[in-house]
């Protein structure tokens, strides 16, 4: 073994024990990326509602998971739904996306982002993202527009494609905010509608307001991974009461209310969250502020122990916003491919679930020719992140 490969294996072995002074190491049960904190009330209210047989569409976990969920979040509605991946597809519709229009999204998201657009039968077309915020880079969006569009009749149009832009999704990655304000202005400047993909980031905050409320429609997502779970669900939030009704009419087959006829005015989704997993929900939020507590504790263990690791640090929260540190993640200081494999092999040999991020969109078959700006960050950053496990209850070990 070479010299350079001698000092890259001792880099390595520092950054798993680093690691495990913060989470402990594992005998034989692996450390998971992310698992959902159970206790509280959760199996008392899901009891309930199978006490009482109410486990379907209708009880009224939903309503009061709803209520808490724009208390909590400071949103005017929020409309729950059976998962983040369904709420994105409703709040884009209701964003005003149509069949062959472009929406503007970040490369580096998870696929439902890049999904929803696909199934409004419009067209991801993706930009670049701010190594500060791991999100959409507000800049480099403005000078990709002032390039390629133009507002005609109120309308954006892609001058290269000749088709509308309709929207623009940020995606607050890992949690993290993104740099809302300038994305906010750009909208306006080009009657853009803004749906932030949220559902990552419920407890992250920008400004002191809540992610998800900066534009017309935002969405969480509360998948067994995300910081909070109801198994699987998602919500629209809004503060537009118009959209909110006809948001709940969608998601809910489009039934006109009637004592026993069934008649249905457009062609509507069941995307409805049920009773059971709203019941998982009311009990999950009581505790989300202990979560969010331990997380940003977990969060500083981990940047202590790493604070001397030789090329990568802890991804921090962004200037002026307050993350929910829903997972943590390595940042290496170059996009070293082969150095990455590397320390996620360690770590898969230490029995630790670390990850990379997501292939970004541009690179996947099916969205290979959508339209995009210039990806160069994007590009360093996928082979520069691993995230590292990031459940609530470790916390408690560092
Ligand atoms: C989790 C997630 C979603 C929604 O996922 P569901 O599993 O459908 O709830 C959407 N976008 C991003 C960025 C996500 O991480």
């Amino acid at each position: 073994m070479g010299i350079a490969s001698q000092t890259s294996t001792g880099h390595v072995a520092h950054i798993v024990a680093a690691v495990e002074q913060v989470i402990g190491s594992s005998t034989d049960c692996p450390v998971l990326l992310h698992g959902p904190s159970l206790e509280g009330n959760c199996w008392s209210y899901v009891k309930q509602c199978i006490d009482t047989g109410w486990v379907s569409s209708a009880g009224a976990f939903v309503e009061r998971f709803e209520k808490e969920l724009a208390a909590y979040t400071g949103a005017g509605y929020v409309v729950a739904v059976v998962n983040g991946t369904a709420a994105l597809h409703v709040a884009l519709q209701l964003a005003g996306v149509q069949r062959d229009e472009e929406v503007l999204m970040p490369s580096l998201t998870f696929i439902a982002t890049a999904n929803a657009t696909s199934y409004c039968g419009a067209v991801p077309h993706f930009v670049d993202v701010d190594e500060r915020t791991l999100g959409m880079d507000p800049h480099k969006l403005a000078d990709h527009l002032s390039q390629i569009a133009e507002v005609c009749d109120g309308r954006c149009i892609n001058r290269q494609t000749r088709r509308r832009i309709a929207a623009v999704v940020p995606m607050h990655t890992f949690g993290h905010p993104v740099d809302l304000d300038p994305l906010v202005e750009l909208c306006q400047r080009y009657h853009l509608a803004l749906v932030e993909d949220a559902a990552e980031s419920l407890g992250s905050f920008y400004h002191g307001k809540h992610t998800g409320r900066f534009g017309k429609l935002g969405i969480l997502s509360f998948n067994g991974n995300k910081i909070i779970t109801t198994g699987g669900g998602g919500a629209i939030i809004t503060d537009d009461q118009q959209l909110a009704r006809q948001a709940k009419h969608m998601t809910t087959t489009a039934k006109l209310p009637h004592a026993w006829e069934y008649v249905h005015d457009q062609v509507g989704y069941n995307y409805r969250m049920p009773n059971i997993n709203a019941a998982l929900g009311c009990a999950q939020l009581e505790r989300l502020p202990e979560l969010l507590a331990a997380k940003r504790a977990l969060a500083e263990h981990y940047r202590q122990a790493l604070a001397a690791a030789p090329g990568v640090q802890l991804f921090r929260e962004p200037d002026g916003a307050s993350s929910n540190y829903w997972l943590n993640a390595l940042l290496l200081d170059a996009p070293d491919r082969e150095r990455r494999d590397q320390i996620l092999q360690a770590f898969a040999d230490a029995k630790i679930q670390a990850r990379p991020i997501w292939k970004p969109m541009h690179e996947l078959t099916m969205y290979q020719r959508c339209p995009r700006a210039d990806l160069s960050t994007t590009r360093s950053l996928a082979h520069r992140i691993i995230n590292l496990p990031s459940s609530a209850f470790l916390a408690k070990q560092g």
